[in-house]
């Protein structure tokens, strides 16, 4: 632990005014969580059994985070992470425990605004606060942090994160379709590699990225088996299947995999006898942009499945969602070599974050949004930003292009870490179902 003068950036905050704020905020994102979760419940009451699972796999300071807590006991290491595209693979196969740890909690924005302008990004300053108190179970677990450097808050965020705690930035090109950002890419995960090596004291062999490629093998199946389920008539709440996904994040995830399986079974018996999660003809929604998450940032998707008339969320474009799981690394050989490169290849080609640029603007962002709207068959899409995230704001007027030559509604709608919006919020997004179910109904 530093001391407070070589500090950067993090300033004095007491022991007791931590405590106090920590036990607040805990105990009012407690009532939360446990609310969301029954809202959840109210409006699909049907829902089934396997759901149960991830309800409470959900909740913060519970399970999750005492089972990480004594496997750090018995000599584990956890790394967390604050975007996807940090390597799973290689913090597996060092036999250690991978978790994401940018905050959705919105109460702890107002100490970030301490360190940083209230222009910044939210998550931002929300994963600056949950730091200073030591709120986020698993950013407090963490031993060190891979931090790739996607958007200027998340460089800067880095910095002030390595106050606290060991920080990896990875630095990913900005463009991915060349043989030098490729080369520098892998440069970039062989020095996390050697990184993972010292802290876990664990050689990433080839037999062990080997295990570690194929149980993110699996997960991968799930989730997708998940999301092919979501193609046709709803079967599950959108809010539902995005809480799937993001309890991946923290979850272990051979046991994710297993859970996802037995929720995939029994939505697929649901299919068969014609069992829908609402009436299939309710508007097919689709949330790209900024990611919402877990667990006060479940604003929009609440908004859009209680709203009158209702949405059914069957896509995301979120980082924080339907991206997550979604590639697999693709091997051709099982040497050290070719999985290596495998596993660089899949976290850099396939992402479709705004920080990539490209002669065709962005092109991997664009086919991915319209492939997913036309296998989802999306009525209408909610174009999500976060007030400091200049990346979406600033490709959404390609994306608006893109969509209105395909005749698919897209509606901006700026955000923060708030509650205080959310009346706003929910006339325009009434206004915009409105609009989608009568085009629906035509
Ligand atoms: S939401 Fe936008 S600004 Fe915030 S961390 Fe993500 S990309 Fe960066």
């Amino acid at each position: 632990m530093k001391n407070s003068s070589d500090k950067k950036y993090s300033i004095e905050i007491s022991q007791k005014e931590a405590e106090e704020i920590r036990n607040a905020i805990k105990a009012a994102s407690l009532k939360v969580m446990d609310e969301y979760i029954e809202r959840m419940k109210k409006s699909w009451p049907n829902r089934p059994e396997a759901m149960q699972y991830f309800y409470d796999i959900a909740k913060f300071f519970g399970t999750r985070e005492r089972e990480i807590q004594e496997a750090k006991e018995e000599g584990k290491k956890v790394i967390g992470y604050t975007c996807m595209l940090a390597p799973i693979e290689l913090i597996l196969a060092a036999d250690a425990i991978p978790v994401r740890v940018s905050s959705g909690f919105y109460d702890p924005v107002k100490l970030g605004n301490r360190i940083v302008p209230v222009e910044v990004c939210p998550v931002v300053r929300s994963t600056i606060g949950v730091e200073m108190i030591g709120l986020s179970p698993y950013l407090k677990l963490s031993d060190a942090l891979i931090t790739p450097l996607t958007c200027d808050g998340m460089t800067k965020l880095s910095e002030i994160l390595s106050d606290s705690k060991p920080v990896w930035t990875l630095y990913p090109p900005r463009l991915k379709d060349s043989e030098q950002s490729m080369f520098f890419w892998r440069e970039e995960l062989r020095t996390l590699k050697a990184k993972i090596e010292k802290l876990t004291r664990t050689k990433i062999t080839a037999k062990k990225l080997k295990a570690a490629i194929e149980i993110m093998h699996k997960a991968t199946r799930a989730f997708r088996r998940l999301q092919e389920i979501r193609k046709d008539a709803p079967v599950i709440m959108g809010r539902d299947a995005m809480l799937v996904n993001q309890t991946s994040m923290w979850d272990d995830i051979k046991r994710w995999t297993e859970k996802t399986e037995e929720l995939c079974n029994e939505l697929e018996r649901r299919i068969r006898e014609k069992v829908w999660a609402c009436p299939p003809d309710t508007p097919r929604v689709m949330i790209a942009g900024s990611p919402a998450i877990w667990p006060d940032n479940w604003k929009l998707p609440n908004l859009v499945e209680e709203a009158s008339p209702q949405g059914v969320i069957v896509a995301d474009e979120l980082c924080s969602g339907d991206r997550f799981l979604f590639d697999p690394v693709g091997v051709d050989e099982w040497t050290m070599d070719d999985m290596f490169k495998a596993v660089a290849e899949r976290y850099l080609l396939p992402s479709t974050c705004p920080c990539f640029t490209s002669e065709d603007g962005n092109k991997d962002r664009v086919n991915w949004l319209t492939a997913r709207i036309e296998e989802r068959r999306v009525d209408g899409v909610i174009y999500h930003v976060f007030r400091g995230c200049m990346l979406y704001a600033m490709e959404y007027m390609r994306i608006k292009r893109v969509l209105d030559k395909i005749n698919v509604p897209v509606y901006y709608l700026d955000t923060d870490y708030t509650r205080e919006d959310v009346g706003q919020i929910k006339t325009r997004v009434e206004a915009f179902l409105e609009m989608l179910k009568s085009r629906v109904e035509f």
